[in-house]
């Protein structure tokens, strides 16, 4: 099947639910990305601060550019121009370095925290203990040009439907309780960003709002940057 096949699919899998799909481009060449965005999509994900920005600069302006992968720090002030959701923060630090280069641009960066959930070394993201401290200390509390609209998580990789399960349910149980203690009267806060190619069906019955998906609509990556 084409791309726009693909995409299709899951447009059409997905947004009835009122879920986003984000289409995950890394690696994928400019041709594949405009197949995509011809077909109706305007939602990317990309890991790499370099290639979102080359991307950005080549492609249509009205594509909202989702930034999915580890950020570094020093990279911030090259995408904060233009990037629309950053799913991927996992340290203060970070937080504090969007604020100030969203700013410098005159603009609030929506921002989602990534949780650790997987059963994995090698994931980034925040402990629940971690977010909770985030989230109520004084740093946080003067960072104006942010906006924290969710959480994001990455399942173990792994053939165990039911460890998946369990970890998207402890992101959304985790959601839940976050939102409550936290964003009560903050509509914005609402999304869970969860679900890959391999688990998005599950992410879904366990809460996504967005789902990620990259080699199920462009193909399988020639090479891969996690
Ligand atoms: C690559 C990637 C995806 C998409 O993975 P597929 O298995 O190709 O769908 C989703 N989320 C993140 C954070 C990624 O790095």
């Amino acid at each position: 099947m084409s791309i726009a096949d693909n995409l299709k699919k899951y447009k059409t899998e997905v947004e009835p639910l009122g879920l986003k799909l984000i289409t995950v481009s890394k690696t994928q060449p400019i041709e594949s990305l405009m197949e995509a965005y011809n077909a109706g999509q305007r939602i990317f994900g990309e890991n790499q601060v370099q290639e979102m920005v080359d991307k950005h600069e080549k492609l249509p302006k009205d594509i909202e550019w989702h930034l999915i992968g580890h950020l570094q720090t020093n990279k911030v002030k090259y995408i904060a121009p233009f990037v629309k959701l950053i799913h991927s923060v996992d340290s203060l630090k970070l937080l504090q370095e969007i604020n100030k280069q969203a700013l410098k641009n005159e603009r609030v960066i929506d921002c989602l925290l990534q949780v650790y959930i997987a059963d994995e070394d090698t994931k980034f993201g925040l402990g629940f203990d971690e977010i909770i401290e985030l989230l109520r200390s004084e740093e946080f509390e003067l960072l104006k040009n942010i906006k924290i609209v969710g959480l994001m998580g990455i399942a173990t990789n792994t053939q165990n439907e039911k460890q998946i399960k369990v970890e998207f349910n402890e992101l959304k149980i985790f959601f839940e309780g976050i939102k409550l203690s936290f964003f009560r009267k903050d509509e914005a806060f609402k999304e869970i960003s969860s679900g890959m190619s391999a688990d998005y069906k599950i992410a879904i019955e366990e809460g996504s709002t967005m789902v990620r998906i990259g080699s199920s609509i462009f193909g399988k990556r020639t090479k891969s940057k996690e």
